[in-house]
């Protein structure tokens, strides 16, 4: 066995393991992030990346806010501004018979002491989306919301992982991990690595990773498909997303327009591939050229679909393993994760190094997921 000294191992060289990594390095631990295939290869890479706080679950609200101060002073912590734009998030109602459900949802906000979110009514909508057609009725707005470039957002967290120490190995997929002693002993093929605390940010595969620490956690995946457009002039500003059709609509700084919205492809978890249903997706393009119809002429430039870990109830695992001691998770993201790449760094360094956190994660555990698969 040879190889440096080590206080953390992180296994998945995502976005969350990036973060993680920068937060643990800064406040002094030495940190290697173990990556079966490349820097950003998976979810990270395939992202929307939609900074979006509008109609989050509750129980994600609050880091989700307070990742969105942290987007904010985004280039204070890595150094670039990852091209995020605060050009606020819609969630547009066409039809009046729509708009209680966005009336509900704000009371439901607003109830847990959130204010966040405003209702707007269809003349404040055009004024903000002037390109709309104009038969929208209203809409749910955060203002603050936005976009950023996930590859920009990959190069900027990558840059300042390894400027703060981080060491990056790609093409290093980890096979086994046992402990010895008191530390954790992790086997990347022929490779070894050795370290007291070990994060399983894995992504997709972060079952697989779970189960070799003793760790049953059931999860899913999914594979969201996206299609971006050639470049176009100026069109629209805010993000914009509708209620009862999936649709996540922007335009990005190069003139592109992105759809996406969340409908599925097909994931294949052991090949590593996923697969973009065209007749499937072409339920988003539909839904653009009906708010947007001069798009309809509009080129397709590429579609893609992006493997991640879904969980039962959409809420991601943040916190430390039930049954390994100094082995931590982070991963079951559910197709929302891009928004809380910051905060989540920061959360695993208050628990790796301060042995808590004062972050609200209580509804992150591994167990309740755990306990529900005893139930069923
Ligand atoms: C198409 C799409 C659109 C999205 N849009 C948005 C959006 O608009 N807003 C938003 O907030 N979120 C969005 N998301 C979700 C967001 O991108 C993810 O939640 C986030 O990127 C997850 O980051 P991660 O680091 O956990 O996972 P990943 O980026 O998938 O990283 C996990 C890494 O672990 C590696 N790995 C797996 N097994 C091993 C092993 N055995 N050894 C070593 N490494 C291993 C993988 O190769 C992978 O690189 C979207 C996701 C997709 C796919």
């Amino acid at each position: 066995m040879s190889g440096p000294v080590l206080d953390t191992i992180i296994i998945g060289g995502g976005l969350m393991g990036l973060s993680a990594g920068l937060h643990l390095a800064r406040s002094g631990k030495r940190v290697a992030i173990l990556e079966k295939s490349w820097v950003g290869r998976h979810a990270s890479g395939a992202s929307a990346a939609g900074v979006r706080t509008l109609n989050r679950a509750l129980e994600e609200l609050p880091i989700s806010l307070e990742a969105m101060d942290m987007w904010r002073n985004i280039e204070t912590i890595v150094g670039d501004g990852c091209g995020f734009h605060s050009h606020g998030q819609v969630m547009v109602a066409e039809k009046r018979s729509d708009v209680p459900v966005l009336e509900k949802r704000l009371a439901k906000t607003r109830n847990a002491g959130c204010g966040h979110e405003e209702l707007i009514d269809r003349d404040e909508l055009l004024r903000l989306v002037p390109a709309l057609s104009p038969y929208c009725a209203a809409a749910l707005i955060v203002r603050t919301d936005g976009a950023a470039d996930p590859h920009r957002t990959l190069r900027a967290f990558r840059r300042s992982a390894e400027a703060a120490g981080v060491t990056i190995h790609e093409g290093c997929g980890v096979t086994a991990i046992d402990p010895l002693g008191s530390d954790w002993r992790v086997r990347a093929g022929e490779r070894e690595f050795v370290a007291p605390t070990v994060v399983n940010m894995a992504g997709a595969w972060a079952k697989t990773i779970a189960a070799m620490v003793g760790d049953d956690i059931p999860l899913g995946h999914k594979a969201s498909m996206m299609i971006v457009t050639e470049r176009v002039a100026p069109l629209l500003k805010p993000v914009v997303s509708l209620v009862g059709r999936p649709l996540s609509f922007k335009q990005t700084d190069q003139g592109t327009l992105v759809i996406g919205g969340g409908l599925q492809g097909r994931a294949d978890i052991e090949a590593e591939q996923s697969f973009v249903d065209f007749m499937e997706l072409s339920r988003s393009a539909r839904a653009v050229i009906d708010l947007f119809p001069t798009t309809g002429s509009l080129r397709i430039v590429r579609t893609w679909a992006g493997m991640e870990a879904k969980t039962s109830d959409l809420l991601p695992v943040i916190g430390p393993s039930p049954r390994a001691a100094g082995v931590f998770h982070a991963f079951g993201f559910s197709g929302h994760g891009f928004q809380l790449v910051p905060i989540v760094g920061a959360i695993m360094a208050d628990l790796i190094i301060a042995g808590g956190t004062r972050k609200q994660i209580a509804s992150f555990t591994a167990e309740r997921l755990m306990q529900r698969q005893a139930v069923a």
